[in-house]
């Protein structure tokens, strides 16, 4: 049995990787943890995999991934997940800023008080305001979207029980909204705790501004599959159908204020004339378009394949 799987995405993190992985292993021993450390090299440009390859030799407990190249920081733990045989999976980033000596805290939350996902929290943060700024901003959309309360959604330490890691799939940029698909799969015993952390001690960071805007976009797109997956049709339909009424309401009455001025005997405008025909027209038409928009989803969504994006090369000390 394997108490903990620390499982820890790298990208061009050669420096920090043997003072992470011998720090991880020191806390380890002084608790008596039996562990596993998973380190996925996401398509590193530098040395990574190869200092990971002379860390696992010394050390059995080391396992690594090697993707084929970068497929983000996502696809990295998911790959991690997919392998992790820990009962509790903790993440961390490769960068040293997170401290491994919150790992039996975290442990400790998952673990004894049986929560499904603890979520780091940097209160004291070391990072330029540029980013703490929005991403204050960040925390209180994705709190006000999804219902959960954490303050940092986005903190690479994370803890949580096995099954959760093992339901659940991400993609894309989603690795900053686990809690939320955690919760959408009913882990809903969600936790926070107070975390240490440093400024960057080696290296650069891998996310830019873009990060903020990318993140406004993921959580639309979380929020809006999340909700219509598996009905497409509701949401398309109600469109559609309001459109399509819009329009239908309005020939209605273009039609019968022309059959009554006629009958009446008073001068009327062609309907072709008026702009509320314009207007009918092209609601009718968006109304019938997002009906064949909510079809098609419907469609797709019923033979959806689950592939797997990202590639696997090599692999070290998995015995599975
Ligand atoms: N990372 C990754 N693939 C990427 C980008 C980043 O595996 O394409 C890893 C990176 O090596 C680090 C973690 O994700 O371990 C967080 O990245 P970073 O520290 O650059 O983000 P920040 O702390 O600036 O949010
Ligand atoms: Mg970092």
């Amino acid at each position: 049995m394997t108490q903990i799987s620390v499982v820890i995405p790298v990208f061009n993190e050669e420096e920090s990787l043997p003072e992470l992985t011998h720090w991880i292993s020191r806390v380890m021993n002084e608790r008596g943890f039996s562990y596993e450390v998973i380190l996925i090299n996401d398509g590193s440009t530098d040395r990574s995999w190869e200092v990971i390859q002379n860390l696992s030799a010394q050390n059995i407990q080391l396992k690594g991934l090697n993707f084929t190249r970068n497929f983000g920081k996502s696809a990295a733990l998911d790959a991690g997940f997919r392998r992790a045989q820990g009962d509790v999976v903790i993440t961390m980033d490769a960068d040293l800023q997170d401290s491994p000596d919150e790992i039996p805290g975290l442990y400790e939350m998952v673990s004894g008080n049986g929560l499904d996902v603890v979520s780091g929290w940097k209160k004291e943060r070391h990072d330029p305001w540029s980013k703490t700024i929005p991403s204050k901003f960040f925390n209180g959309v994705t709190r006000w979207i999804s219902g959960i309360q954490l303050h940092d959604f986005n903190c690479g330490l994370k803890a949580y029980r096995n099954k959760v890691v093992k339901n659940i799939h991400i993609y894309g940029e989603m690795h900053r909204y686990i809690p939320l698909l955690a919760k959408w799969n009913g882990f809903g015993k969600i936790g926070e705790k107070v975390v240490q952390h440093q400024p960057r001690k080696y290296g650069y960071s891998k996310f830019g501004l873009e990060r903020f805007l990318n993140g406004f976009l993921d959580l639309i797109t979380v929020s809006f599959v999340h909700r219509y997956k598996k009905k497409p049709m509701h949401f398309f339909g109600l469109l559609g159908t309001l459109s399509f009424l819009t329009g239908f309401v309005i020939t209605a009455w273009l039609i019968f204020e022309k059959i009554y001025g006629l009958s009446k005997g008073l001068k009327v405008r062609e309907i072709v004339d008026q702009p509320l025909f314009f207007l009918a027209l092209v609601a009718l038409i968006i109304g019938v378009q997002l009906f064949v928009t909510g079809f098609i989803a419907e469609l797709m969504t019923s033979n959806q394949s689950k592939e797997i994006e990202y590639k696997i090369d090599e692999e070290v000390n998995f015995d599975f």
